[in-house]
């Protein structure tokens, strides 16, 4: 049973991580919930988390664009069964414009924050003989659009990153894999869109239905309940056998 266990999911006081830490603590999950903000409002998430649900939730700041603050999380948490790295920032441009200091923030966020928390991780995961870690990759982690070269490039870098501690693993109880989703309605997709109104010169409207949902068959957002789902899955025992692998969440993008 996965009652009692503690999660740390970085990125976690909005969008993604958020709708997974809620719904792996209605699975009776202890949450670590993580941004590099600290804010009241932060904890308070945690505490109406554990209100909730009964778990014990607590927020604990860290700058995962900062590696000495990846390996602070992780030991400050105290227990960490599963990870899930989801902290993740988003930058769209064509390459000649594309500004130096945001490829940077962007490999280091979400690409080298789980190589950090991963690395502080998996001693404890060993010492206990369970351990999952998932990887919030993308459907930019198998594909590829024009203007996000640095974010296709971190995604497709963590979905080696998976296979790698996939291998690193294989005959510990411990699994890595990445979930792969394609487009979901947040806080990070919703600041994408004025800078793709601009770029293709069209309103809100169309480049929800023809730019973001053009790639994706199903003409519908993935929902952060379907994405705590799918790392429940990968937390289950049924899952044991999968690792170093990717599963898509993304309404048959991957599949044209
Ligand atoms: P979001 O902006 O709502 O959430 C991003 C989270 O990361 C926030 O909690 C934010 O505070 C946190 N974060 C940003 N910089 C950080 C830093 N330096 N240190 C710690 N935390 C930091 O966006 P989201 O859509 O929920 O994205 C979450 C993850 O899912 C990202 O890795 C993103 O690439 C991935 N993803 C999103 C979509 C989508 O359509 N929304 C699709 C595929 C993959």
């Amino acid at each position: 049973s996965l009652t009692g266990k503690t999660a740390v999911i970085t990125g976690s006081n909005s969008g993604i991580g958020l709708g997974v830490a809620r719904e792996l603590a209605k699975a009776g999950i202890n949450v670590v919930l993580n941004s590099f903000t600290d804010r009241p409002e932060d904890h308070a998430i945690a505490a109406q988390i554990a209100d909730q649900t009964g778990v014990n939730a607590r927020y604990i700041q860290a700058d995962m664009s900062n590696g000495d603050d990846c390996r602070r999380l992780i030991a400050d948490a105290g227990a960490c069964d599963i990870l899930i790295n989801n902290a993740g920032i988003q930058h769209v441009a064509p390459i000649e414009d594309f500004p130096g200091a945001k490829w940077d923030a962007i490999i280091a966020i979400n690409l080298t924050s789980a190589f950090h928390t991963t690395a502080a991780a998996i001693t404890g995961m060993r010492a206990n003989g369970w351990g999952r870690i998932i990887n919030i990759a993308s459907a930019h982690g198998l594909t590829a659009s024009p203007y996000k070269s640095a974010y296709v490039a971190a995604k497709h870098g963590i979905v080696g990153l998976t296979k790698t501690i996939g291998l690193e693993t294989a005959q510990e109880p411990i699994t890595c894999n990445a979930i792969c989703p394609g487009y979901v309605l947040t806080p990070l997709v919703e600041a994408q869109i004025p800078d793709t109104m601009k770029e293709y010169d069209m309103s809100r409207e169309d480049v929800i239905k023809n730019v973001m949902l053009a790639r994706q068959p199903s003409k519908a957002f993935a929902t952060t309940e379907q994405l705590g789902g799918t790392a429940l899955y990968l937390c289950s025992d049924a899952a044991e056998q999968v690792t170093g692998t990717t599963i898509s969440v993304d309404g048959g993008w991957t599949a044209l």
